[in-house]
């Protein structure tokens, strides 16, 4: 290894360059090589003489041991993801490649930078629905049997937890997000709203509010994060305007 290897995991927000956070666009600036997904790394300017290393979405342990061995030669390298970096995103490929990497990768300086996840996006652009317990899901089964993703959506629901669903669906995964909704009809009154959110805060943004005895499946799809509402979730209607969501604060006793 040669000089003092420098890595930034960095989330860009969910689109819009006003919800990227000043900390995000100061590393960026600092950066000499960067390192994502190509469709991420395509909304950061080019600048002369900084490096684009655009990769696949499959192949997140192979593009952070990329990243881990440019800034092992002295580079000062940006990782980069959409929302947050830690959300089902690169970070944790990053630690998991050092975790398993030569040693001297420790004492390289490693800096997380947090973004706005979409599920915040999501949340603020439709009310409140975040305001009391939730829980995050994955709905892929690219890295985890889809038998867990059934058990933990049983879980939660019956639990009385607010859903945030992402990765919903995409070509290769067609069926998942109706096998969701059916095993939620099971667990969850018809009336529970359900909100499709599609592309927040870019040019194509989309929001579609039914209940998830009509929810339809093919609403979704991979720009899409999904919000299932609990049996506290409330709905204000607004003559002519989009209605707001919002979960109460408080619950009371049963
Ligand atoms: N690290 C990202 C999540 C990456 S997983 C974050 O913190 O937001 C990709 C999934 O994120 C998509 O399938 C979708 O469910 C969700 N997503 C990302 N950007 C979104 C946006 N602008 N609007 C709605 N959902 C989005």
């Amino acid at each position: 290894m040669s000089g003092k290897g420098h890595l930034t995991i960095i989330g860009l927000g969910p689109g819009d360059p006003a919800m990227q956070t000043p900390q995000a666009t100061a590393a960026l600036e600092a950066a000499t090589d960067l390192i994502g997904y190509g469709p991420y790394l395509a909304r950061v300017p080019v600048r002369a003489g900084v490096m684009h290393h655009a990769t696949g979405n499959r192949v997140e342990l192979d593009r952070a041991r990329h990243a881990l061995d440019l800034a092992a030669a002295g580079k000062r390298v940006a990782v980069v993801s959409s929302g947050d970096a830690g959300v089902f995103a690169m970070a944790s490929a990053v630690f998991e490649a050092i975790d398993h990497g030569d040693p001297a990768l420790r004492s390289l300086d490693v800096i997380v930078i947090p973004g706005i996840s979409a599920l915040l996006a999501v949340a603020a652009r439709v009310g409140a629905p975040l305001g009391h317990d939730f829980c995050v899901i994955s709905l892929s089964d690219h890295l985890k049997p889809w038998g867990v993703v059934e058990q933990r959506l049983t879980a939660a629901a019956g639990a009385g937890f607010v859903l945030a669903l992402y990765n919903p669906s995409s070509r290769a995964r067609p069926w998942q997000m109706g096998r969701c909704f059916e095993l939620l009809r099971a667990v969850l009154p018809g009336t529970t709203p359900v909100i499709f959110a599609t592309a927040i805060s870019r040019a194509n943004e989309s929001i579609a509010l039914a209940t998830l005895a009509d929810a339809d499946p093919a609403r979704a799809d991979m720009r899409t994060l999904v919000l299932i509402g609990s049996a506290a979730t409330r709905v204000i209607e607004r003559p002519g305007a989009m209605s707001w969501v919002y979960t109460p604060r408080r619950i009371d006793a049963a």
